[in-house]
Protein backbone atom coordinates (compact mmCIF):
# COMPACT_ATOMS: atom_id res chain seq x y z
CA UNK A 1 0.00 0.00 0.00
CA UNK A 2 1.50 3.62 -0.58
CA UNK A 3 1.06 5.32 2.47
CA UNK A 4 -0.31 9.06 1.67
CA UNK A 5 1.84 11.16 4.52
CA UNK A 6 0.31 14.72 2.73
CA UNK A 7 -3.51 14.11 4.26
CA UNK A 8 -2.69 13.30 7.89
CA UNK A 9 -4.19 14.91 10.17
CA UNK A 10 -6.35 16.33 7.29
CA UNK A 11 -10.06 16.01 6.53
CA UNK A 12 -10.67 14.21 3.23
CA UNK A 13 -13.63 12.77 1.79
CA UNK A 14 -13.56 10.26 -0.90
CA UNK A 15 -16.69 9.66 -3.00
CA UNK A 16 -17.77 6.34 -5.06
CA UNK A 17 -16.57 3.68 -3.07
CA UNK A 18 -15.57 0.92 -5.86
CA UNK A 19 -12.02 -0.71 -5.65
CA UNK A 20 -10.26 2.34 -6.14
CA UNK A 21 -12.34 4.76 -4.06
CA UNK A 22 -11.62 1.64 -1.40
CA UNK A 23 -8.27 1.49 -1.73
CA UNK A 24 -7.94 5.27 -1.61
CA UNK A 25 -9.88 5.50 1.71
CA UNK A 26 -7.51 2.60 3.13
CA UNK A 27 -4.35 4.31 2.81
CA UNK A 28 -5.45 7.69 3.56
CA UNK A 29 -6.83 5.98 7.20
CA UNK A 30 -3.99 4.28 7.27
CA UNK A 31 -1.79 7.30 6.63
CA UNK A 32 -3.68 9.51 9.38
CA UNK A 33 -6.03 11.44 7.43
CA UNK A 34 -9.77 12.08 8.94
CA UNK A 35 -11.43 9.88 6.26
CA UNK A 36 -15.07 10.72 5.47
CA UNK A 37 -16.53 8.50 2.65
CA UNK A 38 -19.78 8.74 0.67
CA UNK A 39 -21.67 6.69 -2.29
CA UNK A 40 -24.70 7.31 -3.73
CA UNK A 41 -25.63 3.60 -3.41
CA UNK A 42 -26.71 2.94 0.11
CA UNK A 43 -25.05 -0.50 0.06
CA UNK A 44 -21.66 0.43 -0.95
CA UNK A 45 -22.09 3.30 1.93
CA UNK A 46 -22.98 0.56 4.64
CA UNK A 47 -20.26 -1.79 3.88
CA UNK A 48 -17.51 0.47 3.96
CA UNK A 49 -18.73 2.36 7.34
CA UNK A 50 -19.06 -1.28 8.61
CA UNK A 51 -15.94 -0.90 8.37
CA UNK A 52 -15.08 1.48 10.66
CA UNK A 53 -14.86 4.53 8.30
CA UNK A 54 -17.06 7.38 8.85
CA UNK A 55 -19.95 8.13 6.85
CA UNK A 56 -19.72 11.95 4.90
CA UNK A 57 -23.02 13.91 5.30
CA UNK A 58 -24.08 13.50 1.81
CA UNK A 59 -26.98 15.59 1.78
CA UNK A 60 -25.58 19.09 3.70
CA UNK A 61 -22.38 18.43 1.85
CA UNK A 62 -20.55 20.72 4.33
CA UNK A 63 -16.68 20.99 2.71
CA UNK A 64 -15.62 23.21 5.35
CA UNK A 65 -11.77 22.37 6.13
CA UNK A 66 -12.06 19.42 3.51
CA UNK A 67 -8.34 19.66 2.06
CA UNK A 68 -8.65 16.71 -1.26
CA UNK A 69 -11.82 15.56 -2.66
CA UNK A 70 -11.03 11.81 -3.67
CA UNK A 71 -13.20 10.76 -6.70
CA UNK A 72 -14.06 7.76 -8.40
CA UNK A 73 -13.75 7.58 -11.84
CA UNK A 74 -16.81 6.08 -12.72
CA UNK A 75 -19.23 8.93 -10.94
CA UNK A 76 -19.55 11.38 -13.35
CA UNK A 77 -18.69 14.78 -12.31
CA UNK A 78 -19.51 16.78 -15.86
CA UNK A 79 -21.33 14.97 -18.50
CA UNK A 80 -23.90 13.70 -18.76
CA UNK A 81 -24.96 15.76 -15.27
CA UNK A 82 -22.47 17.18 -13.10
CA UNK A 83 -23.10 14.94 -9.71
CA UNK A 84 -24.27 18.38 -7.55
CA UNK A 85 -21.31 17.34 -5.25
CA UNK A 86 -18.98 17.84 -7.50
CA UNK A 87 -20.95 21.65 -8.69
CA UNK A 88 -20.27 22.25 -4.95
CA UNK A 89 -16.56 21.33 -4.85
CA UNK A 90 -15.72 22.94 -7.88
CA UNK A 91 -17.18 26.50 -6.61
CA UNK A 92 -15.13 25.76 -3.63
CA UNK A 93 -12.23 25.32 -5.54
CA UNK A 94 -11.17 21.82 -4.31
CA UNK A 95 -9.64 19.96 -7.62
CA UNK A 96 -11.75 16.68 -7.91
CA UNK A 97 -8.34 13.81 -7.52
CA UNK A 98 -8.52 10.40 -8.37
CA UNK A 99 -6.27 7.83 -6.42
CA UNK A 100 -3.94 7.58 -9.27
CA UNK A 101 -3.01 11.15 -8.51
CA UNK A 102 -2.67 10.83 -4.42
CA UNK A 103 0.42 8.17 -6.15
CA UNK A 104 1.79 10.66 -8.20
CA UNK A 105 1.78 13.41 -5.20
CA UNK A 106 3.11 10.78 -2.93
CA UNK A 107 5.82 8.60 -4.83
CA UNK A 108 7.97 11.95 -6.68
CA UNK A 109 11.06 10.04 -6.97
CA UNK A 110 9.76 7.08 -9.06
CA UNK A 111 9.33 7.44 -12.83
CA UNK A 112 6.13 6.88 -14.56
CA UNK A 113 4.98 4.86 -17.40
CA UNK A 114 1.53 5.80 -18.43
CA UNK A 115 -0.76 4.77 -21.02
CA UNK A 116 -4.15 5.25 -22.90
CA UNK A 117 -5.94 4.77 -26.04
CA UNK A 118 -9.47 3.80 -26.97
CA UNK A 119 -8.24 -0.12 -27.31
CA UNK A 120 -5.65 -1.66 -26.28
CA UNK A 121 -4.54 -0.36 -22.80
CA UNK A 122 -4.56 -3.11 -21.15
CA UNK A 123 -2.69 -4.89 -22.70
CA UNK A 124 0.07 -2.39 -24.13
CA UNK A 125 0.33 -1.50 -20.57
CA UNK A 126 1.15 -5.59 -19.29
CA UNK A 127 3.46 -5.53 -22.49
CA UNK A 128 5.72 -2.89 -21.25
CA UNK A 129 5.79 -3.91 -17.66
CA UNK A 130 6.51 -7.08 -18.76
CA UNK A 131 9.37 -6.05 -21.06
CA UNK A 132 10.78 -3.66 -18.41
CA UNK A 133 10.62 -7.06 -15.79
CA UNK A 134 12.84 -8.74 -18.58
CA UNK A 135 15.27 -5.79 -17.76
CA UNK A 136 15.53 -6.17 -14.21
CA UNK A 137 13.87 -3.00 -13.89
CA UNK A 138 12.08 -2.45 -10.45
CA UNK A 139 8.56 -1.74 -11.51
CA UNK A 140 4.98 -1.66 -10.32
CA UNK A 141 1.94 -2.12 -12.02
CA UNK A 142 -1.86 -0.89 -12.34
CA UNK A 143 -4.25 1.56 -12.44
CA UNK A 144 -7.06 1.12 -14.60
CA UNK A 145 -5.79 -2.36 -15.48
CA UNK A 146 -6.05 -5.13 -11.94
CA UNK A 147 -4.38 -3.34 -9.13
CA UNK A 148 -5.69 0.23 -7.82
CA UNK A 149 -3.04 2.70 -7.61
CA UNK A 150 -2.18 2.69 -4.00
CA UNK A 151 -2.63 -0.91 -3.39
CA UNK A 152 0.56 -1.18 -5.43
CA UNK A 153 4.01 -1.03 -3.56
CA UNK A 154 5.81 2.00 -2.56
CA UNK A 155 8.85 2.29 -5.44
CA UNK A 156 10.79 5.48 -4.36
CA UNK A 157 13.84 5.96 -6.45
CA UNK A 158 15.28 3.98 -9.04
CA UNK A 159 11.24 2.35 -9.34
CA UNK A 160 8.72 2.85 -12.37
CA UNK A 161 5.25 2.89 -12.10
CA UNK A 162 3.37 1.36 -15.45
CA UNK A 163 -0.13 2.67 -15.04
CA UNK A 164 -2.65 2.04 -17.49
CA UNK A 165 -4.86 5.15 -17.56
CA UNK A 166 -8.88 5.91 -18.99
CA UNK A 167 -10.23 8.71 -20.18
CA UNK A 168 -12.01 9.25 -16.58
CA UNK A 169 -8.69 8.89 -14.58
CA UNK A 170 -7.17 11.50 -16.89
CA UNK A 171 -9.57 13.92 -15.96
CA UNK A 172 -9.04 13.63 -12.27
CA UNK A 173 -4.95 13.74 -12.43
CA UNK A 174 -3.66 17.12 -11.76
CA UNK A 175 -0.08 16.12 -10.95
CA UNK A 176 0.77 13.94 -13.93
CA UNK A 177 3.91 14.87 -15.45
CA UNK A 178 5.21 11.31 -16.78
CA UNK A 179 8.49 10.80 -17.89
CA UNK A 180 7.21 8.65 -20.98
CA UNK A 181 3.53 9.17 -21.83
CA UNK A 182 1.79 6.56 -24.17
CA UNK A 183 -1.26 7.53 -26.39
CA UNK A 184 -2.30 4.79 -28.90
CA UNK A 185 -5.21 5.50 -30.78
CA UNK A 186 -8.75 7.53 -30.43
CA UNK A 187 -12.07 5.93 -31.74
CA UNK A 188 -15.48 7.11 -30.33
CA UNK A 189 -15.94 6.01 -27.26
CA UNK A 190 -17.48 7.22 -23.96
CA UNK A 191 -18.81 10.24 -25.64
CA UNK A 192 -21.71 10.90 -22.96
CA UNK A 193 -18.96 11.16 -20.48
CA UNK A 194 -16.96 13.70 -22.05
CA UNK A 195 -19.85 15.83 -23.78
CA UNK A 196 -19.15 14.77 -27.10
CA UNK A 197 -16.07 13.55 -29.13
CA UNK A 198 -13.71 17.14 -28.36
CA UNK A 199 -14.35 16.45 -24.73
CA UNK A 200 -13.43 13.21 -25.47
CA UNK A 201 -10.04 13.89 -27.34
CA UNK A 202 -9.18 16.73 -25.15
CA UNK A 203 -9.29 13.97 -22.15
CA UNK A 204 -6.99 11.88 -23.96
CA UNK A 205 -4.74 14.49 -25.03
CA UNK A 206 -4.10 15.32 -20.88
CA UNK A 207 -1.76 12.31 -20.48
CA UNK A 208 1.24 15.03 -21.96
CA UNK A 209 -0.43 18.12 -20.96
CA UNK A 210 2.01 18.74 -18.37
CA UNK A 211 5.35 16.72 -19.79
CA UNK A 212 8.44 18.65 -20.21
CA UNK A 213 11.59 17.79 -22.21
CA UNK A 214 13.41 15.51 -22.03
CA UNK A 215 9.88 13.13 -21.15
CA UNK A 216 8.49 11.55 -23.71
CA UNK A 217 5.35 11.28 -25.41
CA UNK A 218 4.37 8.37 -27.47
CA UNK A 219 1.63 8.38 -30.00
CA UNK A 220 -0.14 6.13 -32.62
CA UNK A 221 -0.73 8.32 -35.30
CA UNK A 222 -2.26 6.19 -37.49
CA UNK A 223 -5.82 7.83 -36.31
CA UNK A 224 -6.42 11.03 -37.52
CA UNK A 225 -7.21 12.43 -33.66
CA UNK A 226 -3.44 11.20 -32.53
CA UNK A 227 -2.38 12.72 -35.95
CA UNK A 228 -3.73 16.04 -34.92
CA UNK A 229 -2.18 16.09 -31.41
CA UNK A 230 1.12 14.53 -32.26
CA UNK A 231 1.55 17.22 -35.12
CA UNK A 232 0.42 20.04 -32.45
CA UNK A 233 2.93 18.55 -29.83
CA UNK A 234 5.97 18.29 -32.13
CA UNK A 235 5.30 21.83 -32.95
CA UNK A 236 5.34 23.31 -29.34
CA UNK A 237 9.03 22.18 -28.33
CA UNK A 238 8.08 21.26 -24.93
CA UNK A 239 7.93 17.36 -25.62
CA UNK A 240 10.12 14.74 -26.59
CA UNK A 241 7.80 13.34 -29.08
CA UNK A 242 8.26 9.22 -30.33
CA UNK A 243 5.79 8.66 -33.60
CA UNK A 244 4.27 4.81 -33.65
CA UNK A 245 2.68 3.33 -36.61
CA UNK A 246 1.61 0.35 -38.17
CA UNK A 247 1.18 1.62 -41.58
CA UNK A 248 4.16 3.73 -42.86
CA UNK A 249 7.71 4.27 -41.74
CA UNK A 250 8.12 7.25 -39.49
CA UNK A 251 11.53 8.75 -39.00
CA UNK A 252 12.55 9.08 -35.76
CA UNK A 253 9.95 6.79 -34.53
CA UNK A 254 9.12 2.92 -33.85
CA UNK A 255 6.95 1.73 -36.64
CA UNK A 256 6.29 -1.62 -38.21
CA UNK A 257 6.78 -2.82 -41.54
CA UNK A 258 5.71 -6.20 -43.51
CA UNK A 259 5.50 -7.55 -39.67
CA UNK A 260 8.88 -5.97 -39.01
CA UNK A 261 9.34 -3.86 -35.98
CA UNK A 262 12.01 -1.01 -37.18
CA UNK A 263 13.43 1.45 -33.96
CA UNK A 264 14.23 4.64 -36.31
CA UNK A 265 14.64 6.75 -32.81
CA UNK A 266 18.32 6.89 -33.62
CA UNK A 267 21.15 7.33 -36.27
CA UNK A 268 19.56 4.95 -38.95
CA UNK A 269 16.85 2.37 -38.28
CA UNK A 270 17.19 -0.90 -37.03
CA UNK A 271 15.00 -4.12 -36.54
CA UNK A 272 14.09 -5.15 -33.04
CA UNK A 273 12.04 -8.15 -34.18
CA UNK A 274 9.68 -10.03 -37.02
CA UNK A 275 6.73 -9.62 -34.69
CA UNK A 276 5.46 -12.78 -36.40
CA UNK A 277 7.43 -14.58 -33.88
CA UNK A 278 5.78 -12.59 -30.68
CA UNK A 279 2.88 -15.23 -30.73
CA UNK A 280 1.09 -13.75 -28.13
CA UNK A 281 0.71 -10.33 -30.12
CA UNK A 282 -1.17 -11.75 -33.73
CA UNK A 283 -2.62 -8.77 -36.08
CA UNK A 284 -1.85 -5.64 -36.76
CA UNK A 285 -3.33 -3.89 -33.67
CA UNK A 286 -1.46 -5.85 -31.60
CA UNK A 287 1.52 -4.60 -33.25
CA UNK A 288 0.53 -1.12 -32.62
CA UNK A 289 0.61 -2.52 -28.80
CA UNK A 290 4.16 -3.86 -29.42
CA UNK A 291 5.21 -0.87 -31.07
CA UNK A 292 3.75 1.56 -28.55
CA UNK A 293 5.61 -0.63 -25.54
CA UNK A 294 8.51 -0.65 -27.66
CA UNK A 295 8.97 3.00 -27.93
CA UNK A 296 8.44 2.97 -23.69
CA UNK A 297 11.36 0.87 -23.02
CA UNK A 298 13.21 2.34 -25.42
CA UNK A 299 12.49 5.82 -23.79
CA UNK A 300 13.92 3.89 -20.83
CA UNK A 301 16.98 2.98 -22.18
CA UNK A 302 16.17 -0.73 -22.70
CA UNK A 303 18.46 -2.36 -25.31
CA UNK A 304 16.76 -3.85 -28.52
CA UNK A 305 17.47 -7.33 -28.00
CA UNK A 306 16.10 -7.22 -24.52
CA UNK A 307 12.94 -6.14 -25.85
CA UNK A 308 12.93 -8.57 -28.42
CA UNK A 309 13.20 -11.27 -25.84
CA UNK A 310 10.52 -9.51 -23.85
CA UNK A 311 8.04 -9.44 -27.14
CA UNK A 312 8.39 -13.21 -27.74
CA UNK A 313 8.27 -14.30 -24.20
CA UNK A 314 4.92 -12.08 -23.24
CA UNK A 315 2.44 -14.59 -22.25
CA UNK A 316 -0.93 -12.43 -23.56
CA UNK A 317 -3.52 -11.31 -21.19
CA UNK A 318 -6.24 -13.79 -20.54
CA UNK A 319 -9.56 -13.01 -22.52
CA UNK A 320 -7.68 -10.95 -25.56
CA UNK A 321 -7.16 -13.57 -28.66
CA UNK A 322 -5.64 -16.36 -25.53
CA UNK A 323 -4.89 -19.26 -26.57
CA UNK A 324 -6.85 -21.92 -24.79
CA UNK A 325 -5.93 -25.37 -26.47
CA UNK A 326 -5.34 -26.44 -29.12
CA UNK A 327 -6.45 -30.26 -30.63
CA UNK A 328 -5.79 -32.36 -33.50
CA UNK A 329 -4.76 -29.10 -35.28
CA UNK A 330 -7.67 -27.18 -33.83
CA UNK A 331 -7.02 -23.77 -31.98
CA UNK A 332 -9.38 -22.71 -29.37
CA UNK A 333 -9.49 -18.94 -28.63
CA UNK A 334 -11.29 -17.57 -25.88
CA UNK A 335 -11.47 -13.65 -26.97
CA UNK A 336 -14.22 -12.81 -24.79
CA UNK A 337 -13.07 -9.12 -24.49
CA UNK A 338 -14.24 -8.54 -27.53
CA UNK A 339 -17.31 -6.94 -26.48
CA UNK A 340 -18.60 -4.63 -29.76
CA UNK A 341 -18.16 -5.62 -33.29
CA UNK A 342 -14.91 -3.12 -33.65
CA UNK A 343 -12.87 -5.51 -31.41
CA UNK A 344 -14.30 -8.90 -32.65
CA UNK A 345 -13.18 -7.49 -35.86
CA UNK A 346 -9.79 -7.57 -35.04
CA UNK A 347 -10.02 -10.53 -33.82
CA UNK A 348 -12.07 -12.26 -37.35
CA UNK A 349 -8.87 -10.59 -38.97
CA UNK A 350 -6.25 -12.71 -37.80
CA UNK A 351 -7.73 -16.19 -38.68
CA UNK A 352 -9.46 -18.32 -41.48
CA UNK A 353 -11.43 -21.11 -41.66
CA UNK A 354 -13.38 -19.88 -38.07
CA UNK A 355 -15.70 -21.62 -36.04
CA UNK A 356 -17.09 -18.48 -34.30
CA UNK A 357 -18.86 -18.40 -31.19
CA UNK A 358 -20.81 -14.70 -31.14
CA UNK A 359 -23.57 -13.19 -29.32
CA UNK A 360 -24.54 -12.04 -25.88
CA UNK A 361 -26.14 -8.85 -25.10
CA UNK A 362 -26.58 -6.63 -28.14
CA UNK A 363 -24.49 -3.41 -28.65
CA UNK A 364 -25.76 -0.94 -31.15
CA UNK A 365 -24.74 -1.26 -34.69
CA UNK A 366 -24.76 -5.24 -34.53
CA UNK A 367 -22.38 -7.02 -36.90
CA UNK A 368 -23.06 -6.03 -39.82
CA UNK A 369 -19.99 -4.00 -40.35
CA UNK A 370 -17.87 -7.29 -39.94
CA UNK A 371 -19.45 -8.50 -43.15
CA UNK A 372 -15.99 -8.32 -45.02
CA UNK A 373 -14.49 -10.30 -43.34
CA UNK A 374 -17.71 -13.10 -43.51
CA UNK A 375 -15.53 -15.10 -45.78
CA UNK A 376 -13.14 -15.91 -43.01
CA UNK A 377 -16.09 -18.27 -41.01
CA UNK A 378 -16.92 -21.41 -42.18
CA UNK A 379 -19.37 -21.46 -39.41
CA UNK A 380 -21.28 -19.22 -36.31
CA UNK A 381 -23.03 -20.34 -33.63
CA UNK A 382 -25.17 -17.92 -32.36
CA UNK A 383 -25.69 -17.61 -28.45
CA UNK A 384 -27.83 -14.89 -26.15
CA UNK A 385 -30.21 -12.34 -26.58
CA UNK A 386 -28.96 -11.28 -30.22
CA UNK A 387 -28.64 -14.73 -31.35
CA UNK A 388 -31.49 -14.22 -33.84
CA UNK A 389 -30.21 -10.67 -34.60
CA UNK A 390 -27.06 -12.20 -35.30
CA UNK A 391 -28.76 -15.08 -37.70
CA UNK A 392 -30.68 -12.20 -39.61
CA UNK A 393 -26.94 -10.51 -40.59
CA UNK A 394 -25.58 -13.74 -41.20
CA UNK A 395 -28.38 -15.26 -43.63
CA UNK A 396 -26.99 -16.33 -46.68
CA UNK A 397 -23.84 -15.21 -46.29
CA UNK A 398 -22.75 -17.49 -43.38
CA UNK A 399 -23.73 -21.17 -42.35
CA UNK A 400 -25.12 -20.64 -38.60
CA UNK A 401 -27.19 -22.57 -36.18
CA UNK A 402 -28.64 -21.07 -32.72
CA UNK A 403 -27.15 -22.29 -29.50
CA UNK A 404 -29.08 -22.56 -26.55
CA UNK A 405 -26.23 -21.67 -24.15
CA UNK A 406 -21.79 -20.93 -24.59
CA UNK A 407 -21.17 -24.81 -23.52
CA UNK A 408 -23.37 -26.74 -26.27
CA UNK A 409 -21.68 -24.01 -28.98
CA UNK A 410 -18.58 -24.54 -27.93
CA UNK A 411 -19.31 -28.43 -28.18
CA UNK A 412 -20.80 -28.44 -31.53
CA UNK A 413 -18.01 -25.93 -32.85
CA UNK A 414 -15.78 -28.14 -31.74
CA UNK A 415 -16.79 -31.45 -33.16
CA UNK A 416 -17.71 -29.49 -36.41
CA UNK A 417 -13.91 -28.15 -36.72
CA UNK A 418 -12.32 -31.75 -35.63
CA UNK A 419 -14.37 -33.45 -37.94
CA UNK A 420 -14.17 -30.71 -41.38
CA UNK A 421 -10.00 -30.77 -40.69
CA UNK A 422 -9.43 -27.42 -42.71
CA UNK A 423 -5.88 -26.48 -42.69
CA UNK A 424 -5.64 -23.54 -39.62
CA UNK A 425 -9.19 -24.57 -37.95
CA UNK A 426 -10.04 -21.97 -35.10
CA UNK A 427 -12.70 -22.18 -32.83
CA UNK A 428 -13.11 -18.23 -32.10
CA UNK A 429 -15.10 -16.96 -29.27
CA UNK A 430 -15.34 -13.32 -29.67
CA UNK A 431 -18.49 -12.49 -28.80
CA UNK A 432 -19.18 -8.46 -30.29
CA UNK A 433 -21.55 -8.39 -27.32
CA UNK A 434 -21.56 -7.74 -23.77
CA UNK A 435 -21.71 -10.58 -21.54
CA UNK A 436 -24.36 -9.41 -19.07
CA UNK A 437 -27.31 -11.56 -20.38
CA UNK A 438 -25.53 -14.91 -19.33
CA UNK A 439 -22.55 -14.04 -17.55
CA UNK A 440 -21.25 -12.23 -14.61
CA UNK A 441 -18.84 -10.13 -17.36
CA UNK A 442 -16.47 -10.89 -20.03
CA UNK A 443 -14.36 -12.09 -17.74
CA UNK A 444 -16.34 -14.87 -16.37
CA UNK A 445 -17.47 -15.80 -19.89
CA UNK A 446 -14.35 -16.18 -20.69
CA UNK A 447 -13.12 -18.08 -18.07
CA UNK A 448 -16.67 -20.87 -18.74
CA UNK A 449 -14.76 -20.70 -22.32
CA UNK A 450 -12.10 -21.99 -21.16
CA UNK A 451 -13.37 -24.45 -18.62
CA UNK A 452 -15.64 -26.23 -20.96
CA UNK A 453 -12.90 -26.56 -23.58
CA UNK A 454 -10.50 -28.19 -21.50
CA UNK A 455 -13.67 -30.42 -19.87
CA UNK A 456 -14.50 -31.50 -23.16
CA UNK A 457 -11.04 -32.41 -24.79
CA UNK A 458 -9.46 -33.08 -21.38
CA UNK A 459 -6.33 -35.32 -23.27
CA UNK A 460 -5.07 -31.34 -24.42
CA UNK A 461 -5.04 -29.84 -20.91
CA UNK A 462 -1.24 -29.72 -20.42
CA UNK A 463 -0.58 -29.17 -24.53
CA UNK A 464 -0.81 -25.13 -23.73
CA UNK A 465 -0.15 -22.39 -21.39
CA UNK A 466 -4.15 -22.34 -20.31
CA UNK A 467 -3.99 -21.18 -16.73
CA UNK A 468 -6.81 -19.47 -15.13
CA UNK A 469 -6.48 -15.87 -15.22
CA UNK A 470 -2.74 -16.31 -17.22
CA UNK A 471 -0.61 -13.26 -17.31
CA UNK A 472 -3.06 -10.41 -15.56
CA UNK A 473 0.36 -8.81 -14.54
P1 LIG B 1 -8.40 -1.87 -23.44
O1 LIG B 1 -7.70 -2.06 -22.13
O2 LIG B 1 -8.11 -0.51 -24.04
O3 LIG B 1 -9.86 -2.20 -23.42
P2 LIG B 1 -7.27 -4.40 -24.33
O4 LIG B 1 -5.79 -4.49 -24.41
O5 LIG B 1 -7.94 -5.02 -23.17
O6 LIG B 1 -7.72 -2.88 -24.49
O7 LIG B 1 -7.88 -5.03 -25.66
C1 LIG B 1 -9.29 -5.15 -25.80
C2 LIG B 1 -9.67 -5.48 -27.23
O8 LIG B 1 -9.39 -4.35 -28.06
C3 LIG B 1 -8.84 -6.62 -27.82
O9 LIG B 1 -9.46 -7.87 -27.60
C4 LIG B 1 -8.78 -6.27 -29.29
O10 LIG B 1 -9.95 -6.73 -29.92
C5 LIG B 1 -8.83 -4.74 -29.30
N1 LIG B 1 -7.48 -4.11 -29.40
C6 LIG B 1 -6.37 -4.37 -28.68
N2 LIG B 1 -5.37 -3.55 -29.04
C7 LIG B 1 -5.85 -2.74 -29.99
C8 LIG B 1 -5.30 -1.66 -30.76
N3 LIG B 1 -4.05 -1.23 -30.59
N4 LIG B 1 -6.11 -1.05 -31.65
C9 LIG B 1 -7.39 -1.43 -31.84
N5 LIG B 1 -7.96 -2.45 -31.16
C10 LIG B 1 -7.21 -3.10 -30.24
Amino acid sequence: MIPTRRYSGERVVVMGLGKSGLSAARSLRSSGAGVEVWDDKPTSLAACTANGFAAFDGAGMNLEGVRALIWSPGVPHAYPKAHALAVKARAAKLPLVCDVDLLLEAQTEAAVVAITGTNGKSTTTALTAHIFEQAGRKIAVGGNLGVPALDLEPLGLGGTYVLELSSYQLELVPHLACETAVLLNITPDHLDRHGGMDGYIAAKRRIFARQRHPQTAIIGIDHPHCRVIYDALRGDDLHRVVPISVERAVGGGVYVTDGMLIDATGSAPSTILDLRLAKSLPGAHNWQNAAAAAAAALAHGIPASTIAAGLKSFPGLSHRQELVAVVDNVSFINDSKATNADAADKALRCYRNIYWIAGGQAKAGGISSLAPLFPHIRHAFLIGESAKDFAETLRGKVAFELCPDLDSAIAAAGEMALADKQPGATVLLSPACASFDMFRDFEDRGDAFRETVLELWPQIAKATNSEPGKART
